[in-house]
């Protein structure tokens, strides 16, 4: 049943015949399905119906309830039990990710620095066989002094190593005021880790027309990340890509922790292509290739890399950048790792 839902009105052992009868009623007033289950020690009522009516009934707060237990998931458009049942493929520029027989590299600079730098990376991860290339153009940056990036300048120069090259352009979106020149030159447009839980920002990037790659945020639970997935594809846009991108634990050996169990649980609650970002979670080049091959094990449908010809003198993640020079080799490594599941890099 597309759209509905249920739940589950717990009464307390001491409710009485006209308080279980007042849920009913109340409960009957939005038209969902009610079945009264009387147990031998406490009543339960279940629901199935629209979830957002119910929800809005306060039924919390009513004399004789003990709890209100959703059945169903929170999320609704993004959930592959209540939208869809086969798995959403994304096509960009001609390519498609997710479906199951592709597995997307999308390499790059963490930001475009020069014209140089970006055209320098761009030839050198085509030549390795990336799929797309990243690029940031406006960066959220911890400290207000930090390099925030080249803005629209920086997408011209994106939009040249497209032509050179002919790989996509993924860059993300940072500010709504932005978004008109991003949509001219981005082919996905990203939202980052710390703008997953900017809600208004989300429903803008839906509007887009472009493919989004939607970001986990630092804290969030995969459950958040799935209802701001809604936030996209409620604007009509089924075009959404997961990332897995690390989460903060009380591990601070690597930069946040890469939260694997998240690819195959993503990957049966949801429909849609789910991607991993292992740069940002290690925060260190020597664990991004083993990750990286964790990832495409484990059922990534791609994986967004940074790479950069100079990490030394990067402005922004140099510590966990590739070096160019070795990235044909990283790629050649994950491709055999995706190949294990039956994808080939596309
Ligand atoms: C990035 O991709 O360069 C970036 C800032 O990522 P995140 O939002 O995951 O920190
Ligand atoms: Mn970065």
């Amino acid at each position: 049943m597309r759209g509905s839902a249920a739940v589950m009105v717990v009464m307390t052992p001491q409710a009485s015949e006209a308080e279980i009868a007042a849920v009913v009623a109340r409960l009957e007033t939005t038209g969902v399905h009610v079945l009264v289950m009387p147990g031998e020690l406490t009543t339960a009522i279940g629901a199935i119906g629209d979830p957002e009516r119910v929800s809005e009934l306060g039924l919390e707060g009513l004399a004789g309830v003990d709890r209100v237990v959703p059945i169903s998931r929170p999320y609704k458009l993004a959930s592959s039990e209540l939208a869809h049942h086969e798995p959403t493929t994304v096509a960009v520029a001609g390519r498609q990710v997710g479906g199951g027989d592709t597995f997307c590299l999308i390499a790059g600079p963490c930001t475009v620095e020069s014209r140089e730098q970006t055209l320098a990376v761009a030839e050198a991860v085509k030549a390795g066989g990336a799929s797309m290339l990243r690029g940031g153009a406006f960066k959220p940056r911890t400290s207000p002094f930090a390099f925030k990036g080249l803005g629209v300048p920086a997408l011209e120069i994106l939009a040249e190593a497209r032509a050179a090259t002919g790989l996509p352009i993924v860059t993300e979106l940072l500010d709504a005021q932005h978004a008109d020149a991003i949509a001219q030159h981005a082919d996905v447009v990203q939202i980052g880790a710390r703008n997953m839980q900017n809600y208004a920002l989300l429903e803008v990037a839906g509007k887009l027309g472009k493919p989004v790659l939607l970001k986990r945020g630092l804290s969030s639970t995969v459950d958040e990340l799935l209802m701001a997935a809604d936030y996209v594809l409620k604007e009509g846009n089924e075009a959404v890509l997961l990332c897995e991108r690390g989460i903060r634990t009380f591990e601070t050996a690597t930069r946040f922790t890469l939260d694997l169990s998240a690819v195959p649980w993503l990957k049966l609650h949801s429909h849609l292509p789910v991607i991993v970002d292992p740069s940002h979670a290690a925060g260190d080049r020597r664990l991004v290739e083993p990750l990286s091959r964790a990832a495409a094990a484990v059922g990534a449908d791609g994986i967004i890399v940074e790479v950069a010809q100079d990490p030394e003198a990067a402005l922004c993640d140099g510590p966990q950048a590739l070096y160019a020079r070795d990235f044909a080799t990283y790629a050649a490594g994950v491709a055999a790792h995706a190949a294990l599941l039956g994808k080939r890099v596309a």
